[in-house]
């Protein structure tokens, strides 16, 4: 029997996700990307990893941080069909304040408190945060944990990833620019080429198709820290931003993220700099040591409403709108993006209507 072709346009987080899985599934996967192997100007490869549902779930709507716990659980079986490490860990987060902003402390408590009782919050004292994590407790009296958050290496993901399509031998075309994508078709370098499916992952890179998609600009420092010693993710009450710092194996630390409204991929803004610095200083001393690795900028792709969203017509299926979350709700989007698939390929009896019921994702466009 001859495969279903597929062709997947970008091979940021969801489109290597889904050409592994869809490959597994013994689909003919041809996947497309304007960029190399490591993922250069995708925002997969600027993210910080931080798997941390509760922390942002004063930002974030409440599906998102259902479908963000369901992607912490899943995430261990993905990587373990991976041949590859990378470094996942879910021992926690931390949530401090500085004195000038406890007032925003004291409402994101109230907030887990109202919305999220299953949530296992503990308020820590000075002696519990110093047997959690000694080196913060040099600066904070108190700290809120959020034993259920996580954190994994997304460039390591990347890596893997990278390599696992190799392994089992996907048709990838990198430095292909792909300029049309409808049904069933698109054009790179001028050709035209066709398929069974076309899965749209090009994330912000699909604004002129996705009328209600916007980038959101992000930046965020790599640093390598010899003198800070911090273990898990930690999270500033911050009067701009949402500001964490996430440690990563070997005494690299990432300090991030801004959020502006804008399309600009361009360098940090020294604004940005001073910020994101400063507060990393401000939590431990042993940041002003630090070497500088990388400043990192990206655009997040967000849809109107902040949501993903899986849009399928027939021939065409889009994925996109990860904005601020992607790897936190990655493995999600992947499951109900595959049952999309399997509704337009196999010979399944579920109709639409089932299908879009048990995968609110999925969006049925005409
Ligand atoms: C600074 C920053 C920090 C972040 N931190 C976190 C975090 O801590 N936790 C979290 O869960 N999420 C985080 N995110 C969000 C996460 O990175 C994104 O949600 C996720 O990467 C989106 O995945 P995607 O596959 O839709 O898009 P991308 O990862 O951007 O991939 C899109 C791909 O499409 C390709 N492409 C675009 N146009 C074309 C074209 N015309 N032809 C061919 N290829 C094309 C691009 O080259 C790219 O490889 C962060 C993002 C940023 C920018």
């Amino acid at each position: 029997m001859t495969k279903n072709k597929i062709i997947i346009v970008g091979s940021g987080l969801i489109g290597r996700l889904m050409a592994l899985y869809l490959s597994r599934q013994n689909y003919d996967i041809h996947l497309y990307d304007k960029s190399d192997k490591k993922g250069t100007g995708s925002a997969a490869r600027a993210a910080g990893g931080m798997l941390t549902p509760y922390s942002e779930s004063l930002i974030a709507e409440p599906e998102i941080v259902t479908m963000g716990m369901q992607g912490i659980s899943l995430w261990p079986t993905i990587l373990s069909t991976l041949d590859e490490y990378t470094f996942y860990q879910q021992k926690g987060s931390l949530v401090v304040s500085h004195t000038q902003d406890v007032g925003d402390m004291q409402r994101f408590v109230r907030h887990i408190q109202k919305n999220w009782s299953q949530c296992d919050m503990q308020k820590l004292n000075r002696n519990q945060l110093a047997e959690l994590e000694p080196e913060i407790a040099r600066r904070f009296n108190s700290a809120i944990y959020l034993p259920e958050e996580g954190q994994l290496g997304n460039r390591k993901l990347m890596s893997a990833l990278t390599q696992q399509l190799e392994v089992e031998g996907i048709n990838w075309y990198l430095n292909s620019q792909v300029s049309h994508v409808s049904k069933g078709k698109i054009i790179c370098n001028e050709l035209i080429i066709t398929a069974d499916l076309v899965i749209d992952c090009r994330g912000t890179g699909a604004t002129d198709d996705l009328k209600n998609l916007r980038a959101v600009r992000g930046e965020l420092f790599q640093l390598i820290a010899p003198e800070v010693n911090i273990t898990r993710p930690v999270r500033l009450m911050h009067p701009h931003y949402h500001l964490y710092i996430a440690p990563k194996p070997n005494k690299h630390y990432i300090v991030g993220a801004t959020e502006i409204e804008s399309d600009n991929p361009g360098p940090m803004t020294v604004r940005s700099a001073l910020e994101l610095l400063s507060a990393a200083y401000s939590v431990h001393p042993g940041f002003a040591e630090a070497e500088i690795k990388e400043q990192v900028t990206a655009c997040r792709p967000a849809l109107s409403d902040n949501r993903p969203a899986i849009y399928t017509q027939t021939g065409l299926i889009r994925i996109n709108g990860l904005y601020r979350h992607g790897f936190l709700l990655a493995p999600v989007v992947l499951q109900q993006a595959l049952a999309a698939v399997t509704g337009q390929l196999s010979s399944s009896t579920l109709n639409l209507s089932d299908l879009s019921h048990q995968n609110p994702l999925i969006k049925q466009v005409s």
